[in-house]
Parts: C-alpha cells; sequence; structure tokens
C-alpha cells in the first residue's frame, strides 16, 4: 500500500472539467450535447499569434528558455500594463507561467499553512478553495450576492480580515458570475487595506479585457501603496482565445519574485518557447480580432439573458464581464446539481451546477455564452422543453 501525503486528498477535480468529460463520453455515444459548460472562447487564435509560433519553432527556439520568461516577452507585458492600465511595471517583476492558473497556485502555496486564513470569493472559481484547503489554512468565504449584481463588497470584505488573515483573493470580472466590480468599490477596499499591512492581495484579472455596456475595469495593479503586496494573476488565455497554449503571467511584489523563480525551476523549469513567441505577438500585434470577440460575446451575453429570462422558474441578472451567466434556479425546485446533471443527460445541454463553485453557489447554474448564437438558441429551447415537460 502506498501511502501518499494526507493533504493530497484535499486537492479537488474542477466540475467543470468534470462536466467536460461526461460530455464528450454523451458525444462519443452519438449523442448531440451543446456545451454550454467549459468556459473557454470557441474562436480560434489569430492567424498572426499561430504564425509567430511557427516561426519560432521554424528559427530554431526549441530549447530551455530563462524560468521567469524571455525577456522580450516580459517586457511586452510589462508595456502592455502600461497601455492599458496606465500603470508602469518593471518587466522585473512580471513572471511567465504555464496558464493563468499558475499564478494562483503559487500564490496559495506562498501564504497557506495551518493557522492562516485566506479570504475567496463564494461562488468563485474552485481551484481557490482547493488550493487554501491543500496548504491546510482556514478558507474565509467572502459570499457574492445576486442583489449586487455579483460584485464584491469591499465594507464585506474588509470585516473578513482578522489578525490571522494573510492573503485574500479576488476576481473581476469573475468567473462564475460574470459580475464586475465597479471602481468605488475597489477604491474602497484598496483604502481599507492600508489598516492590513500583512494581508497580500491576489488579484485574478484574467477576464479584465472582457467587460461590456461601458464598463472600466478597475486593476488593483494601479493602487501605488499596494505595490508590494498585489499580485496579478493575467495572461493570453481568454482575451487571445489561447486556452490550449498554457500561457499566463503574475505580476509579483518585487520581494517575492526570487521565492516564484524557484518555485519554477522546482517544478515546469520554464514554459514552452514557441508559446512565448505567440504570446508577444499577441500583446504587440493588431488587436481587432479581440474587439471583435468580444463584440460577439457582448452581442450573445444579451441574447442569453433574454432567453434565460424567458424561461418558467429561471430569472437571472444581467453579467457585467467574462462570458459566463448566472441564472438562479431556485423557482425550478431542484437543487442546482441535479439540474446540471438533468439537462446534460436529458436535455443534451453541458452546464455547471452554482453549487460547483462553493456554497453560495446552490441555486444557480453557469452558463458559458462563449458559443454560436445558433447553439445558445437552440440550447435555451432545450432547457425551457425540458423544464416545460419535467
Ligand atoms: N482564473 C479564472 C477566474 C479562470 O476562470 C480561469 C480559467 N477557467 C483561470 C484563472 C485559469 O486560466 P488558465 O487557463 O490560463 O490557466
Amino acid at each position: 500500500m502506498l501511502e501518499t501525503v494526507p493533504a493530497i486528498a484535499r486537492l479537488r477535480h474542477e466540475g467543470a472539467f468534470e462536466v467536460l468529460d461526461r460530455a464528450a463520453e454523451l458525444a462519443a455515444q452519438g449523442r448531440d450535447v451543446i456545451n454550454l459548460g467549459i468556459g473557454q472562447p470557441d474562436f480560434k487564435t489569430a492567424p498572426h499569434i499561430v504564425e509567430a509560433a511557427v516561426r519560432a519553432l521554424r528559427d530554431g527556439h526549441h530549447g530551455y528558455t530563462p524560468p521567469a520568461g524571455i525577456a522580450p516577452l516580459r517586457e511586452a507585458v510589462s508595456a502592455d500594463l502600461a497601455a492599458r492600465l496606465g500603470v508602469a511595471v518593471d518587466p522585473g517583476r512580471v513572471v511567465i507561467v504555464p496558464g493563468g492558473k499558475v499564478t494562483m497556485q503559487m500564490a496559495v502555496l506562498l501564504f497557506g499553512r495551518p493557522g492562516v486564513e485566506i479570504v475567496h470569493p463564494d461562488p468563485g472559481f474552485p481551484v481557490y478553495r482547493s488550493l487554501i484547503d491543500y496548504t491546510g489554512a482556514t478558507a474565509v468565504a467572502l459570499p457574492l450576492r445576486e442583489e449586487d449584481g455579483f460584485a464584491f463588497s469591499a465594507e464585506a470584505l474588509l470585516a473578513r480580515i482578522t489578525p490571522r488573515c494573510r492573503l485574500i483573493i479576488l476576481n473581476s470580472p469573475a468567473n462564475p458570475t460574470g459580475g464586475v466590480t465597479p471602481r468605488s468599490e475597489v477604491d474602497r477596499l484598496a483604502a481599507g487595506l492600508e489598516a492590513h499591512p500583512r494581508v497580500a492581495v491576489l488579484s485574478d484579472e484574467i477576464y479584465g479585457q472582457l467587460v461590456y455596456d461601458g464598463r472600466a475595469h478597475a486593476s488593483l495593479l494601479a493602487y501605488e501603496h499596494l505595490r508590494d503586496r498585489v499580485i496579478l494573476l493575467d495572461g493570453w488565455s481568454k482575451t487571445y482565445a489561447m486556452t490550449g497554449w498554457r500561457l499566463g503571467y503574475g505580476v509579483w511584489p518585487a520581494g517575492l519574485v526570487d521565492a516564484v523563480i524557484r518555485m519554477a525551476v522546482n517544478s515546469y523549469s520554464c514554459v514552452n518557447a514557441a508559446a512565448q513567441f505567440a504570446g508577444i505577438a499577441a500583446l504587440t500585434g493588431p488587436q481587432a480580432a479581440v474587439e471583435e470577440m468580444v463584440a460577439a460575446f457582448d452581442a450573445r451575453r444579451r441574447l442569453a439573458v433574454e432567453q434565460l429570462n424567458a424561461i418558467d422558474g429561471v430569472r437571472c441578472v444581467e453579467p457585467g464581464g467574462a462570458f459566463y451567466a448566472f441564472p438562479n434556479i431556485t423557482a425550478t425546485g431542484r437543487s442546482a446539481k441535479q439540474l446540471e446533471q438533468a439537462l446534460l443527460e436529458q436535455a443534451g445541454v453541458a452546464t455547471i451546477a452554482g453549487s460547483s463553485f462553493g456554497a453560495h453557489g446552490e441555486g444557480y447554474l453557469r452558463v458559458s455564452y462563449a458559443n454560436s448564437r445558433a447553439n445558445i438558441e437552440a440550447a435555451m429551447a432545450r432547457i425551457r422543453g425540458y423544464l416545460a415537460q419535467a
């Protein structure tokens, strides 16, 4: 009998990948499944980005790179942050990682241990909680509420900070709710954090460019007084439709960069070299494909929300960002998990139970509208039909 460390049992699977597996199994059996489950753009990576990777391979970029990433890519990230957010970031604080998730893992491993508290959004990306539990730290849930449009309340968050708190995790625009926290609330939070100098912030801004209705994305990176304790998580997966390339970055407080590089060399060494060249092309090349994708998501968002609200027993607030709607399904009389399973197995529509994102997600479903209008319309008709006959 092999004896692995007990902490491993506290790492959990991610619901979205489990539903993706089951949907693929059903499709392999010949079933027709519309996937509004997994959160990834249905767009292809833009051709000039793909070309940059191909060129890098042809030019012989086949070797290891520095663990923190190649210098021109770290510089391109820094220039992009300056242009987009008006924030000056030394490229030495940028660490390129194999997917945005890796920054998340590093941040939680750096701070989590028994006796420490880490505040996380609930409902929120489930990997936050899984990693916190793995480290033995105490997970402190910050409930996000439908009546607030699923935005963070600075007051509620600050009230959860105790002397044992070492890290808070924020995510706006948010998975799974599409909630966007307004700048006024982020300002209040940034001001309140002055009273808690030992608390670091992991700000997951991977959906930062997917905001609608003229909303502005308020980045935690912009607050000078938090410069030595904000960790920015971002990457290429969502903005550039590059989920399969596994490319992301973190902006770290200068004092943590060496620790992060040591974590990198003790695991993956460095990120795939060709993918890094693609990352440069994405940031420095034309942005028309991003703009087109965001406009398409915006139109689908309105379609999905309108159609969800037309279903008996379902009501859905308008999400301000990302590509998720988070309809309230309590009036259907089913739990989120029951409805997720019934819709997948019987109606041929993959969605994710809100309860996969924390206890406060019960009573909701996550619906990804990163799919064609035709598929969204067909999926909504299936859901409506299923609930009408059930
Ligand atoms: N943060 C959030 C909130 C996400 O939804 C995701 C992807 N689903 C990630 C991070 C991870 O992104 P990546 O695929 O680049 O690891």
